[in-house]
């Protein structure tokens, strides 16, 4: 890494708001939800928005991470330099809230258990940087194994 320092700093702060998008993934699961979560951070590096799936917890089918995230992000005028991380591969309806909004880079969790819309989101010219962050291979696989009708239910299974 001595070769890429910059590099290097930049890989630790996508790590730091990833913790915080597992923050809220863990917060969820302690609810009875899914462990899926995710923020958004501004130009600065500073988190303005969190979100988890509250799919479970609120009833609402549409209420995954990234669009709970979006909505507590209120009225913006920056949305063309925000990051939006997520502990999973955005789906293709979180993956159009990206687009929409113009969100320029997207930090996914990992894709292993789940590929979203990715290749949609690059097509779109949004930039997107996989972790492939084991913490989050494991939350989607601690669901898989201990709320299974629940995974089922939300892959359409
Ligand atoms: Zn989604």
């Amino acid at each position: 890494m001595s070769d890429h320092p910059r590099k290097h700093v930049v890989d630790s702060t996508h790590r730091t708001w990833m913790d915080a998008a597992l923050e809220q993934a863990e917060k969820s699961w302690h609810e009875g939800g899914i462990p899926i979560g995710s923020v958004l951070v501004d130009a600065q590096g500073v988190i303005v928005a969190r979100g988890h799936n509250e799919r479970v917890q609120s009833g609402d089918p549409t209420a995954h991470a990234e669009v709970v995230c979006v909505r507590r992000a209120g009225r913006r005028r920056d949305w063309s330099r925000l990051t939006l991380v997520s502990t999973l591969s955005p789906c293709p309806m979180c993956s159009g809230t990206a687009i929409l909004h113009r969100i320029p880079r997207v930090i996914v969790g990992e894709n292993r258990t789940f590929m979203g819309a990715e290749d949609w989101m690059r097509h779109q010219g949004i930039e997107i940087v996989v972790l492939d962050d084991a913490r989050c291979v494991a939350w989607m696989e601690r669901m898989q194994r201990e709320r299974a009708d629940l995974w089922r239910e939300d892959i359409g299974m």
